[in-house]
Parts: C-alpha cells; sequence; structure tokens
C-alpha cells in the first residue's frame, strides 16, 4: 500500500484522476503531502435496556414511545448504571487489546442541542473505562500486508435523541427515543493516511464487534456511526496538521469518500497558499460535497465535570477475568486456525472467516462432511453456496440450507453417485424448496433422475452416437486440433442431460478419437 494522501487514488495517472464536485483531485504527482487520518466510531451496544433507565430501545417505533423521567432529564430522576452495557464494553475493549480500568467515572458533557433533553450528555472523558488496544490491519490483494492503528481510548456514553426534518412540514421535530441508548466510543490514534487504509480498518473494525456480538453493527440503523478526523502534513513530517472532523458519514463508502474530497480540497488550499481551519464539516451524500457546520469547539467548551449522580464505575479484577476468558474466537485467530486445521490456502481462509455466520457454516459442513476434504467444502461455499446467496441478496445462513444437507450432498458427490454438474442443480432446488422442503439430497437425485451414469455400455453408446454425428470435428480433431476434445465432452455431456461421470467418459472419448 503506497500511504499516500489519497490512497491508490493518488498513484493513478493524472489523467484518470476524477474530477470531485467542482475541486479537482490533485494526485500529488511529487508525493510531498500525506494524509493522516483518526476515527471516532460509536458503537451502540446490543443491551436490552438503555444505559441508565430501563426503557427498551427499538428502532423504527413511533417518536417518543421509548421514553421515561430518567432519559428525558426530568427533574428529580436519577440514573442507574446497566450492568448489562458495562460487560459488553468491556467485551469490546478486551477484543481491541484495551487495558480495562478498574475505576471509571462518567461526566457530564454539557451543550445545547434540542436532542438533547438534559442539557448534557452522560458521557467518560478523564477516566475512561479502557486504553492503549492495537489492531493489526490488513490489506492488499491476499491480505497480507498489514498496517497497525492504535485504539487511543474505548469509553462509555449515552446516546442523544434525533431530529427529524421530513415528518412536520416546514418545522423540525424531535425524536428522543434513541437518547440514553448505550454506546462505546472508541477513539484511534492518528495512524491511518489514506481513505482505502480507513475502509481496510473500518471493515475490520465491524468483523470483530460481530464476531464480539455486541453490537449489531447496522449502519443504516445508526447502530455503527463514524466520524473522520483528517489533516494533510508535508511527507516525512512528524507533526501533525490542523485537523478537520468530517460528520454525517452513513456508509463505508461514504466516509472513503467523504475523505478522498476533504483531502483533495485540503490540498488545493494548501497548494494555494491558504491555511486549514478546525472546524466541523457535514458530508453532503447527494452533492459528493462537504460543507461547514461549526467551528469545532474545543473540550473546555463542554465544561465536563464528574456526574454528581453517578458513582466511578468500580470493576473487579476477577470480572475483568472472567470477561477475557469468555472472549471468542476472533477472526484473525479463526482465519490462522482455518490455514492450520484445514490446510486452506489464506485466501480462502480469509474469505470463510470474513463473516462469523459464514465461518460457522462452513465448519458445521466440513464437522458433519467428516471423511471428505475441507479444501472441497471451501470450494463448494465460497462458489456455487456463495453464488446463490449472492443471487438472493441473502446471506448464507439465511438460504434454509443445513450444513448437514450440504455434506450430504458433498458425500453423494465424493462416492461418485452425483457427478458436480448433477450437484449444483441438486443444490439449487434444495435452496428454492427452503429446508428440507423437496427431501434430502438423495431423494432430490432419486426424483430428478440425477444419478451419475458410470454404467459403460450407456457412455459408450452416447459417445458413439456423438462422433457419428459430427464427422467433421471428428477429422479436424485427428489431423492434430485436440482443442476439440472440449466440445465433443460437451456434447456427450449434454447427450446424456449432464449426467454422465465425466471421468468416464473422458476415458472413452479419448480412446474412440484415437481410434479410427
Ligand atoms: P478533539 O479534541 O478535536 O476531539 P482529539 O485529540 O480528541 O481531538 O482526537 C479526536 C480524533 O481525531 C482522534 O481519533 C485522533 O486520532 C484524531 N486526530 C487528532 N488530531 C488529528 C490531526 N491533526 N489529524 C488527523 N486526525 C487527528
Ligand atoms: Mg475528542
Amino acid at each position: 500500500m503506497t500511504g499516500r494522501a489519497g490512497g491508490e487514488k493518488g498513484t493513478a495517472a493524472p489523467a484518470a484522476a476524477p474530477s470531485v464536485a467542482g475541486v479537482e483531485w490533485h494526485p500529488d504527482p511529487a508525493g510531498e503531502m500525506e494524509a493522516v487520518i483518526g476515527l471516532e466510531i460509536h458503537v451502540q451496544l446490543r443491551t436490552r435496556e438503555k444505559l441508565f433507565c430501563a426503557d427498551v430501545p427499538e428502532f423504527g417505533v413511533d417518536p417518543n414511545t421509548r421514553v421515561c423521567p430518567v432519559c428525558l432529564g426530568l427533574p428529580g430522576a436519577l440514573p442507574v448504571l446497566n450492568r448489562e452495557a458495562v460487560e459488553l464494553a468491556m467485551r469490546a475493549a478486551l477484543g481491541f487489546g484495551c487495558t480495562i480500568h478498574q475505576r471509571s467515572v462518567f461526566e457530564r458533557k454539557n451543550y445545547f442541542y434540542p436532542d438533547l433533553p438534559k442539557g448534557y450528555q452522560i458521557s467518560q472523558f478523564e477516566e475512561p473505562l479502557a486504553t492503549g488496544g492495537l489492531l493489526e490491519v490488513r490489506m492488499g490483494e491476499d491480505g497480507q500486508e498489514t498496517f497497525p492503528v492504535r485504539i487511543r481510548r474505548m469509553h462509555l456514553e449515552e446516546d442523544a435523541g434525533k431530529s427529524i426534518h421530513d415528518r412536520v412540514p416546514d418545522r423540525t421535530a424531535v425524536d428522543l427515543n434513541r437518547t440514553g441508548t448505550p454506546l462505546v466510543e472508541m477513539v484511534s490514534e492518528p495512524d491511518l493516511r489514506s481513505p482505502a487504509q480507513v475502509r481496510a480498518y473500518l471493515d475490520q473494525v465491524k468483523r470483530i464487534l460481530e464476531y464480539l456480538d455486541v453490537s449489531d453493527c447496522n449502519m443504516e440503523e445508526g447502530s455503527l456511526r463514524v466520524d473522520a478526523n483528517v489533516s494533510i502534513r508535508p511527507r516525512g513530517s512528524r507533526e501533525l496538521g490542523t485537523k478537520t472532523e468530517l460528520k454525517n458519514l452513513n456508509s463505508f463508502s461514504g466516509v472513503e469518500r467523504a475523505l478522498e474530497v476533504e483531502i483533495a480540497r485540503q490540498v488545493a488550499l494548501v497548494r494555494s497558499g491558504g491555511q486549514v481551519t478546525h472546524e466541523t464539516l457535514l458530508w453532503d451524500e447527494r452533492r459528493q460535497t462537504v460543507r461547514s457546520m461549526r467551528s469545532k469547539e474545543d473540550s473546555q467548551d463542554y465544561r465536563y465535570f464528574p456526574d454528581p449522580d453517578l458513582p466511578p464505575v468500580l470493576v473487579s479484577p476477577a470480572w475483568i477475568q472472567a470477561a477475557r476468558d469468555a472472549l471468542p474466537e476472533l477472526p484473525e485467530a479463526r482465519r490462522t486456525r482455518f490455514v492450520e486445521a484445514y490446510s486452506l490456502p489464506a485466501y480462502d481462509a480469509g474469505v470463510l472467516t470474513a463473516r462469523r455466520p459464514l465461518a460457522d457454516f462452513y465448519e458445521a459442513v466440513v464437522r458433519a462432511h467428516s471423511d471428505g476434504d475441507a479444501k472441497e467444502v471451501a470450494n463448494w461455499v465460497m462458489g456455487p453456496v456463495l453464488a446463490l446467496a449472492n443471487t438472493r441478496s441473502r446471506e448464507v445462513e439465511a438460504l434454509g440450507l443445513e450444513p448437514e444437507g450440504l455434506a450430504e450432498l458433498l458425500a453423494l458427490v465424493s462416492e461418485g453417485r452425483v457427478n458436480r454438474r448433477a450437484a449444483r442443480t441438486i443444490l439449487e432446488r434444495m435452496v428454492e424448496s427452503g429446508a428440507g422442503g423437496a427431501g434430502t439430497p438423495e431423494a432430490i437425485m432419486e426424483a430428478e433422475g440425477l444419478a451419475q451414469v458410470s454404467d459403460d455400455g450407456r457412455i459408450q453408446e452416447w459417445v458413439h452416437e456423438v462422433v457419428a454425428a459430427h464427422p467433421d470435428e471428428v477429422a479436424r480433431f485427428r489431423s492434430g486440433e485436440r482443442r476439440l476434445q472440449g466440445f465433443f465432452m460437451g456434447e456427450v455431456m449434454k447427450r446424456s442431460r449432464g449426467k454422465a461421470d465425466p471421468g468416464e467418459v473422458a476415458r472413452i472419448l479419448g480412446a474412440r478419437l484415437k481410434g479410427v
């Protein structure tokens, strides 16, 4: 990877460089500037209840129906910390190698905004739950290159509500259902150097969070939100330039795109003798451009102070240890294990461990097909099974395909009872009919007459018919056009309606074509 401002795009020929929303993309051909990026990721924890009250957060319900005196900040209401949120936040922090602090403190972050009924957000500031994590991010074609991103801190805080601009004509309304929902904020050091690196980092963070099962990580529903801080500086400099903070980033590709645009803007500005101002910018997805939201507050503007209603959070070493012991196997470890235990190429292991349910599915098939070849299972899962999922816009685990069913099908293949082509047809039937509808692979094979024909006599007959029907091709083959072998194979398979044993066909056909 290049680490150049603008990432891979920075190395593209200037002629091919895109023009972005009126800002000419500067490929920075001399490579004299580099981008510096740090991310703040807000992860909604999948607790049952809110952080300091017993409301049950739910997405998509009527506005202001999941609120109570505590999250509305009514006078006299007192917050009580949700233990489950601490548990999930600890698990998340441990998953990124952070140190959990036995004592952390909730503080009030004071600011005025219509979606913040109390006039302050309860967050952690001076003494966060966890600090000092590290993530080795994989990148490159086969994921063999890595670069480190340090995690500065992970702290607990409550979410704010939401302003709604499209519900009441000419008015902005407010929905406080989300108020008080538990978040963990994950702050990286400014270790990222290009939008492409940011994308790789985000993909990996999300994968780990999913493996940890601490959040549903749904960006559309706002359970994963990213703010990106970015500055530029002369390459080789160790000082940080003035940064801007990008908000309103609604997808990972939006984050990438917004950073490309903003880096180009900063480079153009500095090149023309200007200076970057410290401000918060809103990404406009439709216009593909940024606009200024406000000049950036400093932390003293928030008048942080420890929340007098909440005692410090104390977690015992035993609790931390228990959380550590309960960590699931994480993607990196699983990937390595797949390579070692199943002799898979690194690429396959990467694809199969990209999502925990997919990795679970793969392993369940391998277990059920225990006398089979794990690489063969990988080929089937990564090939036909993922293809079926893609055409249906579903995840593999939502196809209604039981791992045991797939294992049975693969057993039919390895026993030579169906060939691969027929097995694909059976697989499609299994998926079309949902769980068990059309019966076992064997039943489908029988019902559709898909059993493989290895019978010498039948295959001889088909070969004979094909050879007789194509005298010209036979002559060409015999005068040296060997690639016609494929044509004859295809014709025989067609005649057998896909059922002939391809190995037998090749053998008989070979002998027949050679002979007179
Ligand atoms: P602020 O006080 O503006 O919130 P912080 O120091 O708390 O800034 O950092 C917030 C985020 O911004 C972190 O992810 C950090 O890595 C990143 N960051 C800080 N300074 C810079 C910079 N000069 N360029 C790019 N990112 C930065
Ligand atoms: Mg900050």
